[in-house]
């Protein structure tokens, strides 16, 4: 029977640091403020922003939503993400992306103010997670897989530890992140071979691949620690995961579930990222 890492728990650990920060923030003076920049209305965007709102507002961090038409012009929608981010009050820009396909995002990713880019989108942070320096905002979700981890202490240094995706938002920013910590990081993806192998192999297995309940219990070594990044839903319409948990949580070490793990820490590190571009990009 495995230990289970709770999202839960490691938000309420961090929203006592997160509620100080902001007080001694108010104190010097400074209301810290987010932006989310939505453009059109998807279902998933929604669903994050309502959790975001509630986590900035359990913490005291001021929230504006700017709203945009979807079928607003490139001209217009850079104009409106300029102001913002020319915005002094405004610490922290969350922009909900894929955009709609008409629109470029690459302006913005090279207009956004590094020290407000509160989930990496510029090229500047995204060059800092790939060198190992922590002084720019990784994304928000690959960091939720961190912290959860440290939250468990689970110890990284010399471990093997296989990423199951690569993509620039989740897989590929989070195996640098690892490597970072001294794991000895492979990255699987559609191509792999023998995945299961390589997958058995870990003593951390991250799942980021977004198909739902792909790694099954053969696939995950016994003991091992199992974070899963995956938001999916399955047959009966139910929300799950990558990893099938049932059968998983009976022989691996530790592992997180869906819903209630990696995804409710992610708007407590946007918080901690929108506190600390508040701060001028200072860690405290
Ligand atoms: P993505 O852009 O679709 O990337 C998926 C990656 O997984 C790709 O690299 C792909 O390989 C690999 N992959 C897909 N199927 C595979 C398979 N059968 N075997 C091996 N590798 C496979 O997805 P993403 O944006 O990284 O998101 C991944 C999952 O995390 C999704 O379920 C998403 O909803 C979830 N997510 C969760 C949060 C959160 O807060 N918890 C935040 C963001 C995303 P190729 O590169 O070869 O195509």
């Amino acid at each position: 029977m495995s230990m289970i890492m709770k999202g839960a728990e490691v938000a309420k650990a961090m929203k006592e640091v997160l509620i100080r920060e902001t007080e001694e923030l108010k104190q010097a003076g400074v209301e810290p403020c987010l932006t989310i920049i939505r453009v059109g209305a998807r279902p998933d965007d929604l669903a994050y922003e309502r959790g975001a709102k509630k986590r900035m507002e359990l913490v005291g961090i001021r929230c504006e939503v700017l709203e945009l038409p979807e079928d607003i012009s490139q001209e217009e929608f850079e104009q409106q993400f300029r102001q913002v981010n020319e915005d002094p009050e405004v610490h922290g820009i969350l922009l909900f992306r894929p955009l709609p396909s008409h629109l470029n995002e690459e302006p913005v990713c090279q207009m956004i103010h590094p020290k407000k880019d509160v989930d990496c989108m510029s090229p500047v942070n995204i060059a800092k997670v790939f060198s190992g320096d922590e002084t720019g905002y990784a994304p928000c979700t690959p960091e939720a897989v961190m912290k959860m981890l440290e939250h468990y202490q689970i110890d990284i240094s010399g471990k093997k530890v296989t990423v199951v995706g690569r993509s620039m938002v989740v897989g590929k920013p989070l195996a640098m992140m690892l490597l970072k910590k001294h794991g000895t990081v492979t990255i699987c993806h559609t191509r792999t071979k023998d995945l299961a192998a390589t997958c058995r192999e870990a003593e951390i297995l991250v799942a980021a691949a977004g198909k739902a309940k792909m790694i099954s219990a053969d696939m995950v070594g016994e003991g091992a620690v199992v974070a899963d990044v995956g938001i999916n839903v399955d047959e009966e319409g139910n929300m799950c995961g990558d990893v099938d948990y049932e059968s998983v949580q009976e022989t691996c070490g530790y592992i997180s579930p869906v819903p209630g793990g990696v995804g409710s820490v992610t708007t407590s590190v946007l918080a901690a990222h929108v506190l600390r571009g508040a701060r001028g990009g200072q860690t405290p």
